[in-house]
């Protein structure tokens, strides 16, 4: 990494954000994979990633020179409760590089050792979840979905002990910031007003520095992270994608996708889908993220109310005003998505029922969410190749008549037929993470120490829009045998 020297902006806020720790070196690190489209973004040395000087770093053995490695401290959430001493655990901050466009990206290592944070845990990550993290982002990534990106992961060499002992990793990854609402509600917690005023005008600076020229950016600020978090939980919803663990700690101010924990993308559809072995009551279901995002939020809200007015009864009109707006921009967000995943242009009133009549169908007749969106992509405007799409549906009747709704909306439009198909196409994919693939990835390696599947699968989601031939096994949902039921957050 000697191409782009690192800096490290966080340090600069003060000692009570952060542990200053070094990574604990690892016995015997082996490098995975290393990210070269990333890392080129990113104006990194080639070298860097493929010798055994990556995998030292990428490992934490070798701090790269200009790094100032950190523990975050954060709060959080959980679930809905308040839990006031989370921060990173197992993870540090090593600094920001300036990419040749002169953006700055967060460079952060998660499985590095223990920190002040840890409390009971080991510092360390499994092999699995690490594997998990990195296919879900760079998926994600690929998909066009604001997220984290996954730079290297490497094997430790050593075991980590959780219900049995695993093979250790450790995850490289980037991302605008690592600044959560969770970091937020820390400085909250502990009455400390300078500290949060501190770490606003560090997101504002970092993040959000048009706002610099706002008379009030504090409210602003909250807009611009209501705003993203809006477009953000509108395209997972697009996407069939759960995220599993939305705490507060888990929502990035940057409005990125962060923490790929318990996450998974739906495969026959349900709007109340729950793979997260801890989730008993669905907090975090399907069709609760746009709710959640907005609780998240309105934490979030109270953390800036003494920025947003010197009066709090003010302060706390403005914020609501601004929560307000959550839901009616995630719907608008979410209504134009799905019009271009069924290939409208325009905009009418009934779209929403449209939409929402095609998702009562697929649920009542367990319909592959992603199978769905693209097959009706590759439909023409007579019935001559619905038999794929048919064939998907236990009550074909149903989708039959929606079809004809759906193209009888079509043709209000003035689209040529195949070019709203390659619209569709660039919306819909046809590759997406599946558990049971990402599972059998994770099995192979951890049991066998064979990583052909965990790279043949992050291959294919490289282009998740493109029908690759020979490639037909990937897009294919689980066999009854193959389904993953429960996702676990490995920590
Ligand atoms: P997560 O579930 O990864 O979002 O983590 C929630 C909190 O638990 C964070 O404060 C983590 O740093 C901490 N944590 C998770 N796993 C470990 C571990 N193995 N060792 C220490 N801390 C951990
Ligand atoms: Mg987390």
């Amino acid at each position: 990494m000697k191409s782009n020297p690192f800096t490290n902006s966080y340090f600069g806020l003060g000692r009570g954000f952060y542990q200053s720790i070094k990574p604990t070196p690892v016995q015997n690190p082996e490098l995975i994979i290393s990210n070269r489209v990333l890392s080129d973004e990113l104006g990194l040395a080639d070298t860097a990633l493929s010798s055994s000087a990556g995998a030292a770093v990428f490992a934490g053995n070798h701090v790269p020179e200009g790094a100032q490695p950190l523990a975050m401290a954060y709060s959080g959430h959980q679930f809905g409760h308040f839990n006031p001493d989370l921060g990173d655990g197992r993870a540090l901050l090593l600094g920001q590089i300036h990419n040749p466009d002169g953006l700055s990206f967060d460079i952060h290592m998660k499985g590095t050792g223990q920190t002040a944070f840890s409390r009971n845990g080991d510092g360390r990550a499994a092999l699995g979840p690490v594997l998990r993290e990195y296919l879900v982002s760079e998926a994600m990534a690929r998909l066009g979905v604001p997220t984290t990106r996954a730079l290297a992961a490497v094997t430790t060499g050593e075991e980590v002990a959780r219900e049995q002992l695993l093979p250790g990793g450790i995850i490289t990854r980037v991302a605008a910031s690592f600044v959560r609402i969770g970091t937020f509600e820390y400085f909250l917690a502990r009455g400390d007003t300078a500290a949060l005023t501190r770490l606003a005008d560090y997101v504002i600076e970092n993040q959000y520095p048009h706002l610099k020229q706002v008379e009030n950016p504090y409210p602003a600020l909250l807009d611009a992270v209501i705003e993203g978090q809006a477009s953000l939980i509108a395209h997972w919803m697009q996407l069939g994608f759960i995220h599993g663990v939305m705490n507060t700690d888990n929502m990035s101010i940057a409005c990125e996708t962060i923490d790929y924990g318990p996450c998974a993308f739906m495969d026959h559809y349900a709007h109340d889908r729950v793979y997260s072995s801890i989730d008993h009551h669905g907090r975090y279901a399907y069709n609760n993220q746009p709710n959640i995002g907005l609780w998240n939020l309105s934490r979030f809200a109270e953390c800036l109310l003494h920025l947003i007015d010197a009066d709090t009864g003010t302060a706390v009109e403005m914020a609501r005003d601004r929560l307000e707006g959550f839901i009616s921009s995630y719907q608008g967000h979410w209504l134009t998505g799905m019009r271009a995943k069924l290939g409208l242009k325009s905009g009418l009133e009934q779209d929403r029922a449209l939409v929402e009549e095609l998702f009562a169908i697929m649920a009542s007749s367990n319909a592959d969410f992603t199978l769905t969106f693209f097959r009706l992509s590759m439909l023409d405007m007579d019935a001559s190749k619905d038999d794929a799409i048919l064939a998907m549906f236990d009550h074909a009747a149903s989708l039959t008549q929606w079809l004809d709704k759906w193209r009888q909306r079509l043709r209000q439009e003035d689209s040529d037929s195949d070019e709203r198909k390659a619209r569709m196409r660039a919306v819909n994919p046809v590759y997406i993470p599946r558990n049971h693939l990402i599972e059998a990835a994770i099995r192979a390696a951890e049991d066998h120490g064979d990583f052909s599947v965990f790279h043949a699968l992050h291959e294919v989601l490289q282009q998740p829009y493109d029908l690759q031939p020979g490639k037909e096994a990937w897009m294919q949902p689980p066999q009854p045998d193959e389904v993953v039921h429960k996702t676990f957050c490995g920590t």
